[in-house]
């Protein structure tokens, strides 16, 4: 049996009459930018994060842009985040003129640490922009604190955990801004692009929403110089219908996640770190090894498909060859970039898949 690492039609085909319907309805409603489909979904979306507003965008990517710079962050501002993960943090800092600050992440649960955090904290610095990497919350009160002392906003970025908890309450509104992607691999992913930032704050809501209408509140009168960033009514809808089943869903990412970490807990691998605080979404579920590409070369003849997030960290990339970091700038990024393993998870395994990636583990990891 070939166990896949995604199967992103499998969502589709198990709800193709709700979704058909509710693209349908769309359709009919004459709305194709913004309309009901939309402000149904963000109110849904917010209220299931427990925030008071949503706001739909095009992309996470967007929505992270989009949330620095309405909270004020440009040219000449530093922002603080971690040195290993997705590109698209870092981008998004570039893209509102600011420049991104990274730090080391703790090694063993990969998200930003707090302590390395205050070291890098300057006069310049306006935000810290932890990510809830593979699913997993990053530690948000010492996060918190850490910016109420030095007066710094808290951007998190939440593309890889819908539906995580921190000591029990929705990761969702926490920060000054929590930032959504529904690419269609997310935990909650709809057909093509789309993102969200969720908050508490009303006038934060506003100032995105406007960001993402080209600047503009009133047609035609344009206040600042926006973008256009929109979440598309059809994906809203599609997003609607999913979103009652992303419980069910994360409920068997945690069981395939329970089942891994009890059957390859005597294996020579690093596996996930829980702290006893976090309920992680399980967007992915990531080991490490020192002989990580003869592990994942063993797997693939097994006919277990796995992948690397992420294999080049974001200083090492050929974008960001003017930060002038070499090899050794960040070691713990670097070590991670080459050891991390991502198995299959999500709702389309079944419980037989899970045994054939746990029995191929064990026989190559032994
Ligand atoms: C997917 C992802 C993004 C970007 O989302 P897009 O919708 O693809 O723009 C940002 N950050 C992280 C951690 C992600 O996994």
């Amino acid at each position: 049996m070939k166990v896949p690492f995604l199967d992103l039609g499998e969502a589709y085909r198990a709800l193709k009459d709700d979704i058909d319907a509710a693209v349908a309805r769309a359709l009919a409603s004459g709305w194709y930018v913004g309309g009901p489909e939309l402000t149904a979904f963000e109110q849904a979306y917010g209220g299931s994060v427990g925030a008071r507003h949503c706001v739909g965008v095009a992309n996470g990517l967007d929505g992270l842009h989009l949330a620095l710079r309405a909270l004020g962050i440009g040219p000449g501002d530093e922002v603080i985040t971690a040195s290993n993960g997705y590109i698209a943090t870092v981008l998004a800092i570039s893209m509102a003129g600011a420049t991104p600050v990274l730090v080391e992440p703790d090694p063993l649960t990969h998200n930003l640490d707090p302590a390395r955090v205050t070291d890098a904290i300057t006069s310049r610095t306006k935000a810290i922009l932890p990510t809830h990497l593979y699913g997993l919350p990053a530690d948000l009160d010492p996060l918190l604190e850490v910016g109420r002392q030095h007066g710094l906003k808290l951007i998190e970025d939440a593309a890889q955990a819908h539906g995580a908890r921190y000591k029990g309450k929705p990761v969702g509104a926490h920060g000054d801004a929590v930032c959504w992607s529904f690419y269609p691999s997310k935990n909650l992913g709809a057909l093509g692009d789309a993102g969200a930032v969720t908050t508490d704050d009303p006038e934060l809501a506003d100032r995105i929403r406007t960001l993402g209408n080209y600047g503009s509140h009133q047609r035609y009168v344009n206040e600042v110089r926006g973008v256009n960033s929109r979440l598309d009514p059809l994906q809203a809808a599609v997003l609607g219908v999913k979103l009652a089943h992303l419980e069910e869903w994360n409920a068997r990412r945690q069981e395939t996640a329970a089942y891994y970490l009890e059957a390859l807990a005597d294996c020579d691998l690093v596996l996930p770190t829980v702290p006893e605080w976090a309920d992680p979404a399980w967007h992915l579920f990531v080991v490490r090894s020192a002989r990580r590409d003869a592990l994942q070369a063993s797997l693939a003849e097994a006919g277990v498909q796995t992948l690397i997030h992420y294999p080049i960290p974001p200083h090492r990339q050929e974008a960001y060859a003017d930060l002038g970091l070499g090899a050794g700038a960040f070691p713990i990024a670097e070590q991670l970039a080459g050891e991390v393993l991502s198995l299959p998870i999500g709702p389309h395994l079944i419980r037989e898949q899970a045994e054939q990636v746990v029995s191929a583990v064990r026989k190559a990891a032994a």
